[in-house]
């Protein structure tokens, strides 16, 4: 079943599309975690990082790229930024078309929370 953002690159419904080639399309997301938060994604309908198939692997590194591009559009590359792919329930994944989140403009802090070090006596 087609996704949300199958129907994004459709133009079924509209989006904020900062970057499109035959391969990926980027454009904000619509809930941003931070001052920039954009999302790359596939054409090809790819459900999780666990459907990744060799043929998707020019995708995947033009998402990088064109992660990085936008960065630098964005003004955000010399200060850095975070690129996250979830997967499935564990990593927290709520849209089943495969997505690369580019997001900064601030600083965002450890990746996870750690464990609590015990105090040594
Ligand atoms: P994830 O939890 O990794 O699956 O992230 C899904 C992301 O998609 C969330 O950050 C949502 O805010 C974002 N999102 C959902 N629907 C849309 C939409 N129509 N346009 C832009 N971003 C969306």
């Amino acid at each position: 079943m087609s996704s949300i953002f199958s129907k994004i690159i459709a133009r079924e419904i509209p989006a904020d599309i900062v970057y499109e080639d035959d391969l990926v399309l980027a454009f904000h997301d619509i809930a941003p975690s931070a001052p920039v938060h954009i999302l790359i994604i596939p054409k090809r309908e790819i459900a999780t990082a666990n459907d990744v198939e060799p043929d998707d692997e020019a995708a995947l590194g033009r998402m990088i790229s064109v992660g990085a591009q936008i960065a630098a559009e964005q003004g955000i590359a010399a200060d850095g930024y975070r690129l996250i792919i979830n997967c499935n329930e564990h990593g927290g994944q709520e849209v089943f078309h495969l997505h690369m989140h580019l997001v900064g403009g601030r600083s965002l802090g450890p990746m996870l929370t750690r464990p609590k070090k015990r105090r040594s006596t």
